[in-house]
């Protein structure tokens, strides 16, 4: 039969016995033997795409109750079966019954807590495709016009972000010298390509020194003269860029907290007096980082000015686009990254607001050379000359996930993308004002994309923060509204109809703010959606803490 992911030997009691052998083997490799087979094939694929769709239709939140630990009790073996345990039909009955009930329901439109939501439908067809396909873009010999078309892909990114006109394209898209980008698995990566590229760039080669990539951060400090390498970015920049910053021998101490003005957003006058300050010291910036939405607030940085900034005194300006990076197909709001044109490069997330399947990172330079302070070669593989993607990127071996972003950039058009980018702008907006009229709530930071945080803020509470009049006792109000939202946002979690997420804020000096925090992605959700998550927290919120009688 078809179904056999391995053949069967029966006997006339028991069940069937799955054995693995040359036969039962070929049959996976090879293609259906028989029209039968075919058919039962093109069953499981409607299961997956229906069995699982269904699931996702019905359910919000995560759908049934079973705690982690419970769980977790189910997942204990550490043994590979000697004998094939399953055939193809009983792994993707298991997966849609005993795993996808328990998984989250990202796709709901009542999910508005992170950047992970409901993807198109097609996505999951052209995510097949990949997998079927297999190509490997690290090199030509496994990818061919994959590796090409994955160019002109990149292009279209590089454009959507830089719009350097149509000479500029023609003339690097398909030319082998020249990197506009490239696809790593996410945002973290991307930005650690984009300071890597940065860091080899700030500390190049040159008499007796071979470069740091080559020699050494030690030998980098030595042959310039210095105590240190640091990077300026906000102090709501992404955990990544730590990361990164750890990787590639920075260090995370010398991630350099810019400071932010009254909306979140890097103060230009004290970024310029923070670079001149450290110009005084033996410290080598590295680059300068700007996020066009933050990862809590989803504000974006004066990305104008800090490009000027940065250009004066010629450091790498790298600018964190992972979430807002599509905002540039919404003709009605990309401007609010201006800008970013002026980056050296600029990190984009194609599983947020592309609305990919997870993952698909990819980081884009301007200055389509910038990627060769990153090249290798392999002898066996990327041999120098060669286009072989491989030879400027962090990554090997990787999906052709290029296949999917292009397919859906043609699905959709720009124009496509720009209904969900306005609809997610315009509903932040909306439920900013709704927040604004209820008395139980504050706004704590108005929407600037479309992410938003707000709280809940009892009105006796409110008034005596506004009456105190130490720093102690504003301390413990605060801590008293943290406790409540805290509690709020995980039993509305609990409850499993709706999600929002929670973070922490300093909003002022030795005060911590803990928000409720709404990322407006999917097309689905509406006001109504939102006021009945109000309700829910107003619920919970009257439920436990009842005025004392
Ligand atoms: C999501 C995000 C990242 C990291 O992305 P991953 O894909 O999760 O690695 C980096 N920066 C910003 C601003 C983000 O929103």
């Amino acid at each position: 039969m078809p179904d056999c992911a391995t053949g069967e030997s029966k006997t006339e009691t028991q069940p069937p016995r799955l054995v693995a052998n040359w036969e039962t083997l070929h049959r996976l490799f090879i293609r259906p033997e028989n029209d039968a087979a075919r058919t039962a094939l093109v069953k499981y694929m409607e299961q997956i795409l229906f069995g699982l769709h269904d699931f996702l239709q019905q359910h919000v939140g995560i759908t049934r109750e079973a705690s982690l630990k419970e769980l977790s009790e189910w997942f204990t073996q550490s043994r590979i079966s000697d004998e094939p345990a399953k055939k193809l039909p009983d792994v993707i009955t298991g997966i849609v019954e005993r795993i996808a009930p328990h998984a989250v329901n990202v796709a709901s439109p009542y999910f508005v807590g992170h950047m992970t939501a409901a993807i198109p439908f097609f996505m999951v067809h052209l995510a097949t495709i990949v997998a079927a396909l297999n190509q490997n873009p690290v090199k030509l010999e496994t990818s061919k016009v994959v590796s090409v078309h994955e160019r002109e892909v990149l292009a279209k990114i590089h454009r959507m972000v830089y719009d350097l006109g149509d000479f500029f394209y023609y003339a690097h898209v398909q030319r082998p010298e020249s990197t506009l980008g490239s696809f790593v698995e996410d945002g973290t990566l991307a930005n650690m390509t984009a300071l890597w590229v940065a860091r080899n760039r700030a500390l190049p080669p040159k008499e007796g020194f071979e470069g740091v990539e080559k020699a050494g951060m030690a030998s980098a400090l030595n042959a310039y003269g210095l105590d240190r390498c640091a990077v300026i970015v906000s102090r709501l920049g992404h955990y990544s860029l730590k990361k990164s910053a750890g990787v590639l021998g920075i260090g995370n101490d010398n991630m350099i907290r810019a400071e932010l003005d009254r909306n979140g957003r890097v103060d230009l006058v004290r970024l310029k007096g923070l670079i001149r300050e450290l110009g005084r010291s033996r410290t080598r910036i590295i680059g300068v980082v700007g996020i066009a939405g933050t990862t809590e607030t989803g504000a974006v940085d004066p990305l104008a000015g800090m490009a000027e900034i940065c250009r004066e005194s010629g450091i790498h300006f790298h600018v964190d686009a992972a979430w807002g990076g599509p905002t540039r197909l919404s003709a009605k709001y990309r401007n609010l990254l201006s800008g970013i044109e002026a980056a050296d490069s600029v990190t984009i997330d194609g599983h947020k607001q592309l609305y990919m399947p997870m993952s698909c990172g990819m980081v884009l330079f301007k200055d389509p050379e910038a990627m060769n302070a990153v090249a290798y070669h392999a002898g066996y593989i990327n041999r120098p000359g060669s286009v072989d993607l491989g030879i400027r990127s962090l990554v090997g071996s990787r999906a052709a996930t290029s296949l999917v972003l292009g397919g859906a950039l043609e699905i959709m058009g720009a124009k496509g993308y720009a209904l969900m980018i306005d609809h997610g702008i315009e509903l932040a907006r909306a439920f900013a004002e709704e927040i604004e009229t209820r008395p139980l709530f504050e706004l704590v930071t108005r929407p600037q994309l479309n992410i938003l945080t707000y709280r809940i803020l009892p009105p006796p509470l409110k008034e005596a923060l506004a009456k105190a009049d130490s720093q102690a006792e504003r301390a413990e109000i605060q801590g008293e509204i943290n406790e409540i939202n805290i509690l709020v946002q995980r039993l509305q979690r609990e409850a499993g109809k709706s999600f929002v997420s929670r973070t922490t804020l300093r909003r002022f000096p030795g005060e911590e703010t803990v928000v409720l925090r709404s990322v407006l992605m999917n097309p689905m959700t509406d006001m109504k959606i939102l006021c009945e998550i109000l309700e829910e927290q107003e619920a919970i919120y009257r439920r436990e803490f009842p005025p004392p009688s």
